[in-house]
């Protein structure tokens, strides 16, 4: 299975870099989306052999450069990981037009525009992964994070339902829902916040990025051909 080609959005840190590590250290090859952050993909594209391409995924025409970017270079694409996301905490009243159209935008419109640029290649090989990531407020719903846990949840109606679409075409489509995980996603929460985190978690701690790109690897594995529309969450028991 080592060789296959990998294209992971928001790569460039956090667990899209974890998991960009993770398959490389498996034998794959993989292309890290970034948006902002040019140096740290670019150098964790060196260090693994792999290829860095800039795309905002909230904006389709860049999305689609990036896949006919990824396909002339490899001439094929087996795994998507869309992974690009941004979270904002905010009382539900202070939410403008502008906080929740970008949450949409970045968090279900790039998987969108992501998956439908990928999708004519896996069809036309009747083969290929894809895997969304959602988040434990996309199944439970989080107090001031009514727009992410709401663009969290269209995740796993996406993965679902696209699922029950792609499987005659041979195409798995499967969800990594992570509790909380320590990435800069989370640097706006306070010590205090994170150890009473940890402590609400039956593991008694949050998790590691690289636990998370554990989950990814696997669902992108021969050991889960048979596995699609699920939703695999590395929570620690957060949510059960
Ligand atoms: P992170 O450390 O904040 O990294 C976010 C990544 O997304 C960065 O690589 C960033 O790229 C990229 N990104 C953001 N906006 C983008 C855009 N418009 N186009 C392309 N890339 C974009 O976040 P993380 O914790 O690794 O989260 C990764 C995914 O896991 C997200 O979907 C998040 O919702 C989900 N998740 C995280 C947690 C957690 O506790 N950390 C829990 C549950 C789910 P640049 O830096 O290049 O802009």
């Amino acid at each position: 299975m080592a060789g296959r080609v990998v294209l992971i959005t928001g790569g460039s840190r956090g667990i899209g870099a974890a998991a960009a590590r993770r398959f490389a250290a498996g034998g794959d090859k993989v292309v890290v989306n970034y948006c902002r952050s040019r140096e740290q993909a670019e150098a964790l594209a060196a260090e693994l052999g792999g290829m860095a391409v800039q795309a905002d995924v909230s904006d389709p025409a860049q999305v689609g450069k990036m896949v006919d970017n990824v396909l002339e270079k490899f001439c094929q694409l087996d795994i998507l990981i869309c992974n690009a996301g941004i979270a904002q905490q905010k009382l539900f009243g202070d939410l403008t037009d502008e906080d929740w159209r970008r949450m949409f935008a970045v968090n279900v419109d790039g998987m969108f525009y992501t998956i439908r640029a990928a999708l004519p290649h896996f069809i036309h090989r009747k083969a290929g992964k894809i895997l969304t990531l959602s988040s434990m407020w996309g199944q439970v719903g989080g107090s001031c994070e009514v727009a992410y846990s709401a663009s969290k949840s269209a995740v796993i109606g996406l993965t679902k339902a696209l699922a029950k679409e792609l499987g005659p075409s041979g195409i798995t489509v499967n969800c990594v829902s992570p509790g909380v995980i320590d990435t800069e996603m989370n640097a706006n929460l306070t010590a205090e916040d994170l150890a009473a985190l940890a402590e609400e978690t039956p593991l008694g701690r949050t998790g590691r990025p690289e636990e998370v790109a554990e989950a990814l690897w696997y669902l992108a594995s021969p050991g889960a051909n048979f596995i699609t529309g699920q939703i695999l969450a590395p929570n620690g028991g957060l949510i059960i």
